[in-house]
Formats: C-alpha cells, sequence, structure tokens
C-alpha cells in the first residue's frame, strides 16, 4: 500500500483499534495523533505550566521532544527519550489534554511533526493516520479519509472495557471531553470527502473489512 487514510472520529468510536488493524492488514504505517497530543500533555504537566497560560504551554511543548514509533503492533511514545506509554492514558494527562490541545501555537507544532512522519511513510509503506482533523486539516489529501461514529452509551462501555473504569464516570469523562474538544477547537468535524461508518453494532473486524473494501474500489 501507498499512501494515506485518515481515520476521524471521537474516543470510543472504535478508531485505534480499526487503524491498528487496518495497517496491519495493509503491511502500513500507523499513527496515533492522540498520543502525540497526550505526550504533549505529559510535558506540560512536568514543567508545571499552567494549563491557563497559553504562552507558558507552548514554550513547555516546544521545548520537549516528542517522539513516536509508527508500528502499528509497536507504538511507543517518548518525551525526551523517556517511555511514557503508560503515563499518557492515566487520568491526569487525559483530564488535561483537551486544554493542551485547545491551544493553536500547540496544534501547529504538533500538526508540522505529524506531516512530517506522513511525508516520510506515504511513498513507502503507505500510513493510517488516526485523530480528529486528520482528513479536514493535517492531511487533507488523504487517499481514503473515514469518520468513524458510534452510540454515546456504546462509546463510552468500550472505554470502560479497554480503562477497567465505572461506566458512569467514563460517559461523564467522554462527554466532558466531547464538548471541551468541540467547543475550543471544533477538531471534531468529519472532512466533505469523508466515508462516515457508524460502529455500534458492527463488530471492529467488519469495520475494517469494509474499508478494505473502499480501499481496493
Ligand atoms: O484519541 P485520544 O482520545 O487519545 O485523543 C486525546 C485528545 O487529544 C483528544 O481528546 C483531543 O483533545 C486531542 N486530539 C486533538 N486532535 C487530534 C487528536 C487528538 O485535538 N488529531
Amino acid at each position: 500500500f501507498r499512501g494515506v487514510i485518515a481515520v476521524d472520529g471521537p474516543s470510543g468510536s472504535g478508531k485505534s483499534t480499526v487503524s491498528k488493524r487496518l495497517a496491519g492488514a495493509l503491511g502500513a504505517g500507523y499513527l496515533d495523533t492522540g498520543a502525540m497530543y497526550r505526550a504533549a500533555t505529559w510535558a506540560v504537566l512536568r514543567s508545571g505550566a499552567a494549563l491557563t497560560d497559553p504562552a507558558a504551554v507552548t514554550a513547555a511543548v516546544h521545548a520537549a521532544e516528542l517522539t513516536i514509533t509508527t508500528d502499528p503492533t509497536a507504538v511507543a511514545v517518548r518525551v525526551d527519550g523517556q517511555p511514557v506509554d503508560a503515563e499518557i492514558r492515566g487520568e491526569t494527562v487525559t483530564a488535561a489534554v483537551s486544554a493542551v490541545s485547545a491551544v493553536p501555537a500547540v496544534r501547529a507544532e504538533l500538526i508540522a511533526a505529524q506531516r512530517r512522519i506522513i511525508d516520510a511513510a506515504r511513498d513507502t509503506t503507505g500510513i493510517v493516520v488516526e485523530g480528529r482533523d486528520i482528513g479536514a486539516v493535517v492531511a487533507p489529501d488523504a487517499d481514503l479519509k473515514v469518520f468513524l461514529t458510534a452510540d454515546a452509551t456504546e462509546r463510552a462501555r468500550r472505554r470502560s472495557t479497554e480503562n477497567a473504569t465505572a461506566l458512569a464516570a467514563t460517559q461523564a469523562d467522554l462527554h466532558r471531553r466531547d464538548q471541551a474538544d468541540s467547543k475550543v477547537t471544533k477538531p471534531l468535524e468529519a472532512a466533505a470527502d469523508a466515508v462516515t461508518v457508524d460502529t455500534t453494532h458492527d463488530p471492529i473486524d467488519a469495520v475494517v473489512d469494509r474499508l478494505l473494501v473502499l480501499l481496493a474500489e
């Protein structure tokens, strides 16, 4: 496979699982842009910058060296060489990530880094990129754009199974994050030319198969 596949949608829509399996099936790379925003947030929290101070948040992100691998079976995220894979999935980072992602200079820096990673893979292995704004902003020239959705209750159920947290708390957190993400940056826009796939009732493998068919068309 050569080229770029953009997979956007809210958390719990099945984005990560679908994107990784699709990349695996194609022998393509995989880029988790949410993990990059989470790693940037980890760096901001480490620096002690106030989340309400966009200049300090931007400076903390700029000072940190973020790296991420593109192997769908072994995603590894580092900040200044230190592995942060577990920390970036924790409650502290999850609670702060919308605020950090809302800072325009942070988005500009991460989008530039994402485009460099995409360009390095585009003509070799190809790459599946998952996020919120990939089809609309990061890679508007993607070969296939997918927008995954699912019922809010089903999204919370998936997340709480993944993280072994209480369903009600997860539902509240997802709702809060959906609101914060869409209010400040509107990153959750499906690109006009995206294919919307509702995953509420479909097993993941069926969704992946459907995307492989779309790609072959
Ligand atoms: O996908 P995940 O839930 O890990 O994303 C974490 C957060 O990163 C989102 O809630 C959103 O604030 C931010 N994000 C973003 N743009 C992206 C990917 C993630 O703003 N392309």
